[in-house]
């Protein structure tokens, strides 16, 4: 596999949805893949996306996810949603097999709004699944990283610290913490810095005031409230080293593969520009 530089630009790329031909033309060497939740996985699949893009992370995706506000996303997204608990659990360890099949050693997946209070029953169950899926990735010589945005930086760090496993980390998505009003995402990442295993690099704007549960909007790469380049300087400085996947979630292909694109230009600009050390 390549030798990648630290903070790398990367792509965070979809099975089913995006083509290898697609993810070379971005010009990128590498990326994290996200798994669809009806996907099939199989022994082909996993031969199918062996090439010479370095995937680092496999994520899951789960049936029934939807994103429309946050209320939707409460009672669809991850673990917490108790209907599905027990099916997205033993999907996510088909998904951990499919990456160990790819030799990637981190998976990652969004569990959900975790509760704050730790006495409440789905915080408990989701903490004993998480330590499991923990124990199941390990045996893989995988990490499970939660994504960020869904609850303020406090809460994913306390909750990561009281589940207790060592390759329990981080996906950073400074996009979230803006698009669900979580906190602000420098602040949150110098709080969960050591726990981050790797990042998206996306971008929104905040939720519009007065309107209960809206979501904030995502935005092309440079154009929303994140603040790219004290995002890659605060990457840098906290001493984190891996590529910088940027994520475009919009629902026209041709319109995301050009702002994914003009993504990775920006980052690229910015690394010489803020003369941020890749050797
Ligand atoms: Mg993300």
């Amino acid at each position: 596999m390549h030798d990648l530089k630290p903070l790398e630009p990367g792509a965070m790329f979809w099975a089913e949805r995006d083509t290898l031909d697609e993810i070379r033309a971005l010009g990128v060497r590498c990326g994290q893949m996200g798994i669809p939740g009806g996907m099939r996985l199989t022994p082909a699949t996993a031969q199918a996306w062996k090439s010479d893009l370095e995937i680092v992370t496999v994520f899951a995706a789960y049936e029934g996810e939807d994103y429309a506000d946050i209320p939707t996303v409460q009672r669809t997204v991850g673990f917490i949603p108790a209907a599905t608990r027990e099916t997205r659990e033993r999907r996510t360890y088909e998904v951990s097999d499919f990456a160990a099949a790819l030799g990637v050693h981190s998976i990652a997946c969004h569990i959900g709004f975790v509760p704050e209070d730790t006495a409440d029953p789905d915080y408990i169950a989701v903490r004993a699944l998480v330590r499991r899926v923990c124990d199941y990735a390990a045996k893989h010589g995988q990490s499970f990283a939660l994504e960020t945005g869904q609850e303020a930086a406090p809460v994913l760090r306390r909750f990561i610290d009281d589940a207790g496993r060592p390759n329990l980390r981080i996906n950073f998505d400074p996009a979230n913490m803006i698009l669900y009003g979580s906190g602000d995402p420098i602040e949150a990442l110098r709080l969960l810095g050591p726990l981050v295993a790797s990042v998206h690099c996306k971008d929104g704007d905040w939720p519009p005031p007065g309107v209960p549960g809206a979501l904030g909007r995502e935005r092309p790469l440079g154009e929303g409230s994140v603040g790219m380049a004290r995002y890659v300087r605060t990457l840098a400085e906290i001493g984190f080293r891996g590529p910088l996947n940027v994520e475009r979630e919009t629902e026209d292909q041709q319109e995301r593969l050009r702002d994914m694109a003009r993504g990775i230009a920006l980052l690229r600009s910015l690394l010489s520009k803020e003369a941020v050390s890749q050797c």
